[in-house]
């Protein structure tokens, strides 16, 4: 009944505000309308979602909000991977290094739960298995294998729009410079009476949030045509505390991502060469198979990329806020694992505009 509906505006068209779009539009009393400055198809500095690898490795600590997102969501990715082929999300077998020496460092951190031998996410993950010592590769402590997935995210982010739009969310170009300027932009021309806040590192200077615990988490990466068909990751490198390695073939050809690194408050959003042949070299060290045996010379190098994580002090921001009379759902800071706690966070989205709407949403105008 027109009466019980809800004009809601979800700003920001990434991994985030895109599956929190499609969550909120299976509720048939909800009119939703997505805006946002960059939407799939576009590769921009400003834009994370299409940069990302993108995989699932679970890396929030028990009992963080992380942790509860990232535990909601391997399910719906496993099911996209068994049953929705046309989302472009595969499996992969996985191998996980240890290397005791890189305890302490920004990349050993950031992945302290996932080199664990004992995660808490063992029993989520099918086939976990702690390597044996006889299985160790030279120079590695300890190691696990799992079966996790990888998104080719040139295929999910427009699926997830699709399924939006399939449900009659209204997908729109706008760019505002306060978060309640979003009110004014719902499709229907009436007033939106939920903004559900979806910027990502935006969010540092977006007015009516101007979050300043948010800061970038720079991720350089190189796409190539060599397909591994493992992905594999190790807990440090000996280029320095802040680079990492790690090998992601996606799905349905869209190429193997080598990174990587985690530059905190870097902005620059061109590729370092340098930084580049660092990122092959060690790539190629941990998967001999790329690069045919040649080496970096073998590479088919598809393309060089940077994508800038928006990193947040305390973790991912989703929770609810009255501003100025207006609900606003805040969904923003999911750092280097928004297509992994995606469905989770959204999931908590969904809640919190119920929630919202209890407590008496902004009136329709
Ligand atoms: P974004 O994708 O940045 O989207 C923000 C949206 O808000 C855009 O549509 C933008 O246009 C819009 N917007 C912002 N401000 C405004 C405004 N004022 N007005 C209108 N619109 C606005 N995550 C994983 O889970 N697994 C991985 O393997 C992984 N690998 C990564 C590798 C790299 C190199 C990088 C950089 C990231 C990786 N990530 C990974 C992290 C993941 O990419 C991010 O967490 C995720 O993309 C964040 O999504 P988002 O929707 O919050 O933000």
């Amino acid at each position: 009944m027109a009466s019980q509906e809800v004009n809601i505006t979800v700003l920001g068209a990434g991994v985030v505000g895109l599956t929190s779009a499609l969550l909120l539009s299976r509720n048939p009393k909800y009119r939703i309308t997505v805006v946002a400055k960059h939407m799939p198809g576009d590769y921009d500095i400003e834009y994370a979602s299409p940069w990302a690898g993108a995989n699932y490795f679970p890396v929030g600590k028990p009992e963080s909000n992380l942790q509860k997102f990232e535990k909601n969501t391997f399910a719906e990715l496993k099911e996209l991977a068994t049953n929705v082929l046309e989302a472009g999300v595969h499996f992969q077998d996985t191998l996980m290094y240890n290397r005791n020496k890189d305890f302490g460092s920004d990349t050993a951190d950031w992945f302290a739960e996932l080199l664990k031998t004992d995660p808490w996410w063992k029993d989520l993950m099918p086939n976990f298995r702690v390597l044996s010592t006889s299985e160790l590769p030279p120079g590695i402590d300890s190691a696990t294998a799992f079966t996790s997935v990888c998104i080719n995210t040139a295929i999910y982010l427009p699926w997830l729009a699709g399924q939006c739009l399939k449900n009659g969310v209204i997908i729109r170009r706008g760019i505002t410079s306060h978060v309640l300027d979003a009110v004014s932009l719902h499709h229907t021309g009436s007033k939106a009476s939920i903004i559900v806040n979806c910027t990502g590192l935006s969010s540092l200077k977006l007015g009516g949030v101007m979050d300043n615990t948010l800061y970038p988490g720079r991720g350089q990466i190189v796409v190539v045509r060599d397909e591994p068909n493992v992905m594999v990751s190790i807990s440090g490198t000996d280029d320095g505390g802040d680079e990492a390695t790690y090998v992601m073939q996606r799905a349905a050809g869209g190429g193997t991502i080598l990174g990587g690194c985690l530059q905190k408050g870097k902005w620059e959003s061109q590729p370092d060469p340098n930084l580049a042949m660092r990122i092959m070299r060690r790539c190629v060290e941990l998967v001999p198979s790329l690069g045919g045996g040649k080496g970096v010379d073998g590479l088919s190098i598809i393309r060089h990329g940077v994508g800038l994580r928006p990193m947040r002090k305390d973790g991912p921001r989703v929770e609810k806020e009255k501003i100025e009379g207006t609900w606003v759902v805040h969904c923003y800071g999911h750092g280097g694992y928004g297509y992994q706690s995606s469905y989770g966070s959204a999931k908590e989205v969904v809640k919190l505009v119920g929630e919202a709407l209890e407590q008496g949403g902004r009136a329709k105008l």
